[in-house]
């Protein structure tokens, strides 16, 4: 098994032991080890899926779950009016440095604009 993906297994697993801020049937959400604003929280698929090229019509269902996760822990969290970005890295032109389907949620203060 890839250490990479492996980090993630191992925090659903209980093997590493994470602050998970909330776990359901379908997803898991936790703290960032190094996060990259006030509030980033890591929001995953209870089940392995290496990275968004590896999703069918099957995953529906909890990638429709990871979003709604976000929104809730945003409202949760107090971010939800100042607002917030959602990030997902595909492979390495995108970043993904763990191959491990996951999306940041990030807040609590005012992000880059990487698109101007
Ligand atoms: P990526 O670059 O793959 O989109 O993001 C991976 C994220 O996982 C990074 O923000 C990194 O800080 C986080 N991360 C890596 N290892 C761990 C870990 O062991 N625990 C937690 N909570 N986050 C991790």
């Amino acid at each position: 098994m890839n250490n990479k993906k492996n980090i993630f297994q191992q925090i659903l697993s209980k093997k590493i032991i994470t602050n998970i801020i909330y776990q359901d049937d379908l997803v898991t959400a936790f703290n960032d080890i190094k996060p990259q604003s006030p509030i980033h929280i890591l929001i995953i698929p209870n089940i392995f899926i290496q990275t968004l090229n590896n999703i069918n019509h099957k995953h529906e269902l909890i990638l429709g779950r990871m979003l709604l996760v976000a929104s809730k822990i945003a409202k949760k969290k107090k971010i939800h009016k100042s607002g917030y970005r959602i990030v997902i890295n595909c492979n390495v032109h995108g970043c993904q440095t763990i191959f491990y389907l996951h999306m940041h949620l990030l807040g609590g203060r005012q992000g880059v604009n990487i698109f101007f």
